[in-house]
């Protein structure tokens, strides 16, 4: 290394500081040798400890370690750098989350060989045998079999996962039928780029209302920077539709997108519908996939292949390479909430993505959040409207049924009522969908002789019966045990009694009722594989099912054109409890589940099961008063000072024992710093004291609007020292109170 003159404060170009995704302080400064360029941004390899990791280099060197303790960078990999925005972006997340940003990074990196060069991966194409059994008239070829011949057999060797996800089968299939000679094995360069969306194919032609608010959205597309808009129609009013426009200008412009859903499972028609419009499916990104098309999507994202990217909210922290446009269907969905590991709300952290990369984002809803809400009002947000159902689709006739008046007979569910609309829909040749946000037979089991009821060991909560796979099972941490032979507690044998239903319990009293009726049940333990839900939305829409019962799964985005009934067995399911949104996520849920019916030329009705006729959800939902609604809520949000007009962060304080808990609980709150325009609720415990054998102590801690809360927090954090053993979870705007 060249010589400096001693009273020179050298340049420092020859270190820098590379942040690691881990849960660190922050970044580690390391030299770089004089072989080396390196940029901002830049992925490198560098040395910790024993290890070697990759890493991204993140600004000058912060701390002044002498060059002896410094360590040079091992490699610099060929990988586009880390856009200055989403640098900026993680920092940003890390900051107000309060977590370590290498640990919002990691999230960003979270292929961790993506960075190394591509390898040639293994392929399928049609072997011989292949061809002669597509031709032949009695193959004996399973449907699934048959639909990966076809395609091979057409398009050519593709990967076991791009197979069957095409194919919608399991990889295994791929697998046996190459073990079978139907297919060989042969190598493929690298995962093949995605192919391109044609924007340029023209989608269906719009109405007036859906063709202003597409212009204002392609307007503001070419126009570029920072912009938030709702775009805030009923369902079924063509709002995909709509985005797809705006979609199709980025990618005229050749820029990226990125569509946020709330979970891609329940997405196939939306891909379908994509695939449909632009000529190409687009690039998907959540947890099932596996992992050579990780990797490859990642790099393709990072140089820029990847042109649209429809992903959960873990996509936000893909490292586009020049995107131009964000669109969060569905905004309201509280899946967007990411509850563990960096607790963000990816609605939110996508807004701050758009503004600090200077694009427009798009959010979507029939039932915006009242956050948006607000943002619209104070004008911080444009929205454009759609008001009516497209052609000749009308809204659904929603018509609240009083329980107290028409009650199910014992053991029975299903008012009178609703069995009587069930019953004229299937006779009218139409489907019926039965809601209940509940999995399994029954939420609570009892002893008849002594009362005694069948609860989690680890958890706060009672024990769920599956009668399809058998056995009790926690809807909090997993455990499952099988029914006791004998009450635990008085050893009476045959006693327990089910009480309240779930969708199995709700399937059986169908079954009774209806017994000509094509039932299926949908819910995420029902649905296994992949491909279930896929394979279950087709049969209803072929009309192989007269009555589709489920939980939240089935309220989201599904368009069945035959389905006119929908009862909502418990409509005051979401009510109870502490969550301060409970009222807006029953409103949002229910009418969402009404959508379901009347999508097409048949109108639809949904009835809602009450005991509570008179609650504000059950009127607004009844009168079609979704705005009244808003009103209201907004009104006594802003006199308790809730958000979004105040602040709230929930910090639970848990250990693996409940004296130490409440002792940890107990000292935190000795640390509470007493600052104007903060309020600290609790310790209390927590609704679910226990979860997952831990015992958990909660603080509620609310501020006033532009309070620095983030700030307040970090101090209280650093002034408690907790044993160990104590672990402190920070929830800053929380939507789970459990
Ligand atoms: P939303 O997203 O608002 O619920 P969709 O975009 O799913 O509404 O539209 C509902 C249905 O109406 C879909 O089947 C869609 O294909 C159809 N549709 C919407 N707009 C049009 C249009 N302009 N031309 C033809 N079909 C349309
Ligand atoms: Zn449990």
């Amino acid at each position: 290394m060249p010589e400096r003159p001693a009273n020179v404060e050298p340049a420092r170009a020859d270190r820098v500081s590379v942040l690691l995704p881990l849960p660190l302080a922050g970044a580690y400064d390391y030299r770089v040798t004089d072989d080396m360029r390196i940029a901002t941004g830049d992925f490198v390899r560098v040395p910790l400890g024993r290890r070697r990791l990759a890493g991204v280099v993140w600004g000058p060197a912060c701390a002044d370690l002498t060059e002896a303790k410094l360590k040079p960078i091992a490699e610099v990999f060929a990988v586009p750098p880390l856009r200055d925005e989403l640098r900026r972006f993680v920092d940003w997340v890390a900051n107000y989350t309060l977590t370590a940003p290498g640990a919002v990074l990691k999230m960003t990196m979270s292929v961790a060989d993506a960075l190394e060069p591509r390898r040639a991966v293994t392929g399928y194409a049609i072997a011989d045998a292949g061809r002669r059994a597509l031709v032949a008239a009695d193959s004996g070829l399973t449907p699934p079999r048959r639909r990966v011949l076809a395609l091979v057999g057409e398009g050519g060797a593709a990967t076991a996962s791009d197979l069957a996800q095409r194919a919608a089968c399991g990889a295994g299939v791929i697998k046996a039928m190459a073990a079978t000679g139907l297919l060989t094995p042969v190598s493929l360069p690298a995962a093949l780029p995605p192919p391109v969306p044609d924007w340029r194919l023209s989608g269906p032609p719009l109405s007036s209302a859906q063709e202003i608010a597409a212009a204002e959205l392609i307007r503001k597309v070419r126009q570029g920077g920072f912009g938030v808009t709702l775009l805030d129609g009923v369902t079924g009013s063509g709002k995909t539709e709509v985005y797809f426009a705006a979609i199709a200008a980025a990618l005229e412009r050749g820029r990226q997108v990125l569509v946020l859903l709330p979970e891609i499972a329940l997405s196939t028609q939306l891909l379908k519908r994509f695939a449909d419009r632009f000529g190409a499916p687009p690039a998907l990104w959540h947890s099932d996939l596996g992992h050579a098309q990780r990797r490859a999507t990642w790099r393709y994202v990072a140089d820029g292949q990847a042109r649209v990217v429809v992903g959960a909210r873990s996509a936000l922290f893909l490292p586009f390479r020049d995107l131009g446009l964000i669109v969060v269907d569905e905004e309201h969905d509280a899946s967007f909430k990411q509850e563990d590991g960096v607790i963000y709300h990816a609605r939110d952290m996508a807004v701050v993505r758009a503004s600090l990369a200077r694009l427009p984002i798009v959010l979507v809803s029939a039932t915006p959040s009242l956050e948006t809400t607000i943002n619209v009002q104070s004008g911080r947000y444009a929205r454009l409207h759609l008001p009516a159902r497209h052609g000749m689709a009308r809204l659904p006739e929603i018509r609240v049924v009083d329980m107290r008046k028409q009650k199910p007979e014992r053991q029975r569910f299903l008012s009178p009522p609703l069995v009587q609309a069930m019953g004229d829909t299937l006779a009218a040749g139409e489907q019926a969908m039965l809601f209940l946000n509940r999995r399994g037979y029954a939420p609570l089991t009892l002893c008849r002789e002594c009362g005694h009821r069948l609860q989690c060991p680890n958890c706060t909560a009672w024990l769920v019966e599956h009668r399809r796979v058998g056995g009790l099972q926690c809807h909090h941490c997993g455990f499952t045990t099988p029914m006791p032979p004998t009450c635990p507690n008085c050893g009476a044998a045959g006693s327990f009694a089910a009480c309240g239903p779930g969708v199995e319990r709700l399937a059986e009293e169908t079954t009774q009722r209806f017994p000509q009726a094509r039932i299926a049940l949908m819910a995420s333990d029902t649905l296994v594989g992949p491909h279930a839900m896929a394979e279950l939305l087709e049969r209803v829409e072929r009309h192989e099912i007269d009555v589709l019962i489920g939980t939240q799964v089935m309220a989201k985005g599904h368009h069945f054109p035959m389905l006119t009934l929908v009862g909502v067995v418990d409509a005051d399911l979401g009510l109870s409890g502490g969550d301060l949104r409970a009222a807006e996520r029953t409103f949002q849920l229910l009418h969402q589940v009404a959508g379901r019916a009347g999508r097409a030329e048949r109108p639809g009705v949904a009835l809602l099961q009450t005991y509570m006729p008179e609650h504000s959800v059950m009127r607004a939902l009844a009168s079609d008063d979704r705005d009244g609604f808003l009103a209201a809520e907004a009104t006594s949000r802003r006199e308790g000072n809730w958000p979004p007009f105040g602040r709230l962060a929930a910090l639970i304080v848990s250990a693996s024992d409940a004296d130490a808990a409440d002792r940890a609980a107990r000292a935190f709150a000795r640390q509470a710093p007493h600052i104007e325009g903060f309020e600290i609720l609790g310790p209390a415990p927590a609704p679910l004291a226990m979860l997952r054998g831990r015992y958990r102590r909660r603080f509620l801690v609310k501020a006033r609007r532009y309070a620095p809360l983030q700030a307040m927090l970090r101090g209280w954090l650093a002034a408690a020292k907790l044993p160990a053993s104590v672990r402190v979870q920070v929830d800053i705007d929380p939507y789970s109170f459990i």
